[in-house]
């Protein structure tokens, strides 16, 4: 009955991109058994019918592996997009074009070999001759050199093959979409019908952006850990607000090396891992962590140290995007980024311990002293009974280092924890009735973790009843016999 995790040697999670890679269920299975811990599914790509598909996949492959595995919707804002392509467009360096909504595509033969069609019906109010226009995460630019009716016209200054859906950034507009679009809306509506656990919001701008989707899934009864997408100037303006509301933070990187500038990232990303650490918001590190597996089966040295370096700067999560959705290898780089991040992490001195940090609940401190008492026994584990996964949240935010299981019977909590750094999910079923919980959660674990006679194991739990939500406040030693 219970489900078995296998327990990684690592404490940082991975979160994969789902795609066109990625669409049976064996391979899932394959990206599960090699170390995934969250799939990714990306609103930008895809219908809802391929989506819902995919999501019912990856519930199917985790079921046949006895596992859990968390889901991220992620909402993909107001990004401004190149429609459907009927094949890639070559863009040459030096060579023109234009861009124009898909409607007008057909009302404008004259343009019909050089259209680059985008649904954003703003575009050309919004932009201005002399502007920049960036495709596909910054990889080609182009220069704004005359604008229409219904189209701008642009000369590609680097360019090369572009493909549909890739992402248009205008670094130079003010653009006027605004921040939750109609088609977030129609996103969201679909992500709640699905079995979800997460929810993305892609080019977050303030706190506000935040409050308003919380507000939607209340009314739709819900309470999804929200997951700001930081991408954008204003969001780093606004960095104390977000973090005063937000769940978790991904740092996405594509977008915001385009809108501020590669050189910024590096030290924007210690700033946020920092941050979010202190307030023990879990953050994921996003974007090209190991690119060039798109289409290598090895990494390249720097992407390797990428991965290892946001480890160090103490990122709770790392993801995966093309490499797995649509890449050529997407077993072996969820391989590579497990090995990468279990080879950080042997070197403990570099991963930062928190254990300083301010403490203003009684779950955290019990959390932390347990984690404690742990460390100087020498215990093999922590088993934290809890019942929405909120203990082990406040117990990740002290990178404790003897392995923590999470044990609850509530598999949203199991799900949720897959995120959490360190945090081994561990179901449990249990039932109201049921007088010796307690000896059976420790006898699971035994088995589970594989305890000898001797062991010594620390377990942080509820008053009242076992599972009783609210504060853990209750710590015991318990030698193996
Ligand atoms: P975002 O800005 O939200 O990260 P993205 O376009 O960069 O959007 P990723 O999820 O990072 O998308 O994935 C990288 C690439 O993988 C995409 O540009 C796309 O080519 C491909 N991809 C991802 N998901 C899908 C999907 N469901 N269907 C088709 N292609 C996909
Ligand atoms: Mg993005
Ligand atoms: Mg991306």
């Amino acid at each position: 009955m219970e489900c078995k995790v296998r327990s990684f040697k690592r404490n940082a999670k991975i979160v994969a991109t789902m795609g066109p890679s990625t669409n049976n269920v064996e391979i899932i299975e394959e990206l599960i058994k090699a170390g995934v811990n969250v799939c990714r599914i990306n609103m930008s790509h895809g219908t809802h019918g391929e989506q819902a598909d995919r999501m019912a996949m990856i519930r199917k492959a985790a079921k046949n592996l006895g596992r859990e595995v968390g889901i991220l919707l992620d909402l993909q804002g107001p990004k401004i997009r190149v429609d459907k392509l009927p094949e890639p467009l070559d863009l040459k360096d030096g060579s023109e074009w234009v861009i124009g909504e898909t409607k007008y595509q057909a009302e404008l033969p004259q343009y019909k070999d050089c259209y680059i069609p985008t649904i954003y019906d703003k575009l050309v109010d919004d932009c201005r001759v002399g502007e920049r226009v960036l495709f596909d995460d910054g990889n080609y630019s182009a220069e704004i050199i005359d604008k229409e009716e219904h189209i701008v016209k642009i000369r590609i200054e680097a360019g090369g093959l572009l493909k549909s859906n890739k992402g248009i950034n205008l670094p130079d507009t003010n653009v006027s979409v605004p921040s939750f679009t109609a088609k977030d809306r129609e996103d969201l509506a679909f992500g709640l019908t699905q079995e979800i656990d997460f929810i993305a919001l892609s080019f977050v701008r303030r706190a506000q952006d935040i409050i308003d989707v919380k507000e939607m899934l209340k009314e739709a009864g819900k309470d999804y850990p929200i997951i700001s997408k930081i991408e954008k100037p204003q969001a780093l303006e606004n960095i104390e607000e977000i973090l005063e509301v937000t769940d978790a933070l991904m740092i996405a990187r594509g977008d915001m090396a385009v809108e501020v500038g590669n050189h910024l990232v590096p030290r924007i990303q210690k700033d946020l891992i920092k941050r979010c650490n202190e307030l023990g918001k879990p953050v994921i590190t996003a974007t090209q962590m190991l690119e060039s597996m798109i289409d290598c089966p090895s990494p390249t040295r720097a992407e390797a140290s990428d991965v290892a370096n946001a480890i160090w700067d103490g990122t709770d999560a790392v993801m995966l995007s093309g490499e797995t959705a649509a890449g050529k290898y997407p077993i072996k780089t969820v391989e590579m980024m497990d090995k990468i991040v279990e080879e950080a992490e042997k070197t403990p001195h570099k991963l930062p311990l928190l254990r300083n940090v301010e403490i203003d609940t009684i779950t955290g401190s019990m959390m932390v002293a347990s984690s404690m008492v742990a460390e100087k026994i020498g215990a093999k584990r922590v088993l934290v009974v809890t019942e929405t996964g909120y203990s082990t949240l406040e117990m990740m935010r002290f990178k404790p280092t003897v392995p923590v299981l999470g044990v609850t019977r509530s598999v949203d909590a199991m799900r949720r924890m897959c995120m959490y750094w360190g945090i081994r999910p561990f179901h449990i079923p249990y039932r109201e009735d049921d007088a010796n919980i307690e000896r059976k959660v420790i006898e699971l674990a035994i088995d589970e973790c594989q305890l000898e006679a001797g062991d010594r194991i620390v377990v942080a739990r509820g008053d009242g009843r076992f599972f009783k939500s609210g504060s853990a406040n209750n710590i015991r030693v318990e030698i193996i016999d």
